[in-house]
């Protein structure tokens, strides 16, 4: 159980940062939720608060690619609870589909500074709360993509690599204050943005893009956002005292194919 765990879930407005809060509710964690959309972020916010009513809930606004931003919800947190003892850096976009060479540079940009400034902040204004408290789990997003390479979604793939990398690295420098750093690597899990990569694909029929997709998989199937949610609370709880620095695959067994 994670009675009076305080956890910090950012996208929690949809998709998998809003089945992980959820998730984390129904273990009687408290709950700081971010997105930078107000309305699905309200949205997740009452429709928590109906399920679990004994659960404290604070919602912040926040792009996660603004530095300022980020010490904002990270001082919202503390204010509210005092303490913070996970944090699931989750936001994320997929940019456009494009090869390298037709690749807008601004939607790059974009990519990575959400990508991977977004999960930096998170680290650099989370930390140093658990390293006073000695106490701490992290889960940040990376992705497949973060394992291998993914046809026309370099900035992505680039981003997740390097969500790979610093959480090797936050793993390195802070296990010894007691800070455990993951991240994991969903293949395609069926939330609102792969529902629009399918869209991209094949804009006539996006059901037969994901059908097709599906049937890449060794189970045949895309994954479900309450799936990666249980990995995600697993990490972020307890029951991980040991697992540090790890990319963990959640794919349905996809990134050992290649
Ligand atoms: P989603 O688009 O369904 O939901 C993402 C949420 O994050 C939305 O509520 C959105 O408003 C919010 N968000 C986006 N950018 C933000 C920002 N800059 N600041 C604050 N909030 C922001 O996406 P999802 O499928 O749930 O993906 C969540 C994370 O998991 C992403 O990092 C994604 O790359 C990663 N991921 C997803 C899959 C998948 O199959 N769904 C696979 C691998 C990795």
């Amino acid at each position: 159980m994670m009675k009076n765990k305080v956890m910090i879930v950012t996208g929690a407005g949809m998709g998998l940062g809003l089945a992980t809060a959820k998730e984390l509710a129904s273990r009687g964690a408290n709950l700081v939720l971010v997105d930078y959309n107000d309305k699905v972020l309200e949205e997740a916010k009452a429709a928590i608060a109906k399920e679990y009513p004994a659960v404290k809930i604070i919602s912040v606004v926040a792009d996660v690619s603004n530095e300022e931003a980020v010490k904002n919800y990270v001082n919202e947190a503390v204010k509210a609870f005092g303490t913070i003892d996970g944090l699931y850096n989750n936001a994320g976009i997929e940019g456009k589909q494009a090869s390298i060479t037709e690749y807008d540079v601004n939607v790059f940009k974009k990519v990575i500074d959400i990508n991977l400034m977004g999960v930096y902040y998170g680290l650099r204004y989370v930390i140093p709360v658990m390293q006073k408290q000695k106490y701490g789990r992290i889960v940040n997003a990376a992705s497949v993509g973060g394992i291998r390479g993914v046809l026309n979604q370099m900035p992505y793939v680039a981003s997740k690599h390097a969500v790979s990398g610093m959480s090797k690295n936050a793993a390195l420098e802070y296990g010894r204050d007691g800070v455990l750093t993951n991240a994991i690597a969903p293949g395609a899990i069926l939330t609102p943005m792969v529902a629009e990569a399918f869209r991209e694909v094949n804009p006539a029929d996006p059901k037969a893009a994901e059908s097709e997709y599906a049937q890449r998989n060794p189970t045949k199937r895309l994954g479900q956002p309450h799936e990666v949610a249980k990995l995600v609370a697993f990490l972020l709880s307890d029951d991980n005292g040991y697992i540090n620095g790890q990319t963990i695959a959640i794919d349905g067994g996809e990134s050992n194919m290649y």
